[in-house]
């Protein structure tokens, strides 16, 4: 596995790769890799006959306040998962080769921005949206993998590849979740084994909206109902939003019948964390 750590390396690693006719899947990371990250790999393997994989902790995608300092750093076995997985080539840039010294210019994707995450954290998402594109532009893969873990982001980022014209293709993996339903996370690793126990409830809040469609409810009002009913089984959480809104807005819905991302954000303890499920068409 070659290590790039700076933009003109991982170019000409990439440049030799298209010179072999090789197709170029490309999972970008924020570290602290987990089973979650290492299926976005597996996939990008089953599609690509060449896989890059990044791993950068963007600052801007971080609010002052929030947890860019201590965001967990692990990139010693984070380089030998991937090593083991069959990762072509890694990119690890210091913030300085992504950002150079004065640069100001950032990707807007409009009033998505301001949705679910969006909305808790502002400027989040033009973070992303600038890094992802940095990206995408170094790397210029085929295929780009991220996770439905993160739908809000899924859904800034078609936006940007459609309305920027990217020449690629982003393919969305399901949620890798932890036996018990937790969905993994990073952030998953600030929780002591109480917090964890307690933050099983977000999963389980979906699980029982996901049922209640099944059983035929399609009103969002009595879904959402029965959904914080079941967050507030655990009052040791700080509630940031329980919604549910078309995949690909982010706008509330009044009903789930052309299917609608089933959205959750909590503090548990130190860590905001994020769980969904997507309900299909019906
Ligand atoms: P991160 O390192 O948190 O920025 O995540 C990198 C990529 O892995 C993103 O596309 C995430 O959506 C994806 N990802 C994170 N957690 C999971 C998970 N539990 N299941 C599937 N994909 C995930």
């Amino acid at each position: 596995m070659i290590i790039a750590g700076s933009i003109a390396e991982v170019r000409a690693a990439v440049a030799r790769l298209r010179r072999d006719g090789r197709c170029i899947g490309f999972v970008p990371t924020m570290g602290a890799l987990h089973e979650g990250h290492l299926s976005l790999v597996r996939a990008a393997k089953a599609r690509c006959s060449a896989v890059v994989a990044s791993i950068f902790v963007n600052p801007t995608q971080f609010a002052p306040g929030e947890d860019f300092e201590k965001y967990p750093r692990t990139f010693e076995a984070d380089r030998a998962l991937l090593e083991a997985e069959g990762v072509d080539v890694l990119f690890a840039p210091e913030a300085s080769e992504m950002y150079p010294e004065g640069a100001t210019t950032f990707v807007a994707v409009g009033e998505i921005e301001d949705r679910l995450d969006g909305q808790s954290r502002p400027g989040h998402f033009r973070g992303v949206a600038t890094v992802v594109a940095k990206l995408f532009h170094i790397v210029e893969p085929d295929h780009a993998f991220f996770g439905q873990k993160d739908a809000a982001q899924v859904a800034v980022l078609r936006r940007m590849v459609r309305d920027l014209h990217f020449d690629l293709e982003l393919v969305v993996g399901p949620t890798v979740r932890e036996p018990d339903g937790l969905a993994m996370s990073s952030r998953n690793r600030y929780l002591s084994p109480d917090h964890r126990q307690r933050a099983l409830v977000l999963s389980r809040a979906l699980r029982r909206v996901e049922a209640e469609v099944a059983s035929g409810v399609v009103d969002a009002q009595p879904l959402i109902r029965l959904g914080l009913g079941v967050l507030a089984e655990e009052p040791d959480i700080r509630l940031d939003y329980f919604r549910i809104v078309d995949p690909d807005t982010l706008e509330d819905v009044a009903d789930v019948s052309r299917g609608a991302l089933v959205a959750v954000a909590a503090f548990v303890g130190p860590a905001r964390l994020i769980d969904n499920v997507l309900i299909p068409p019906r």
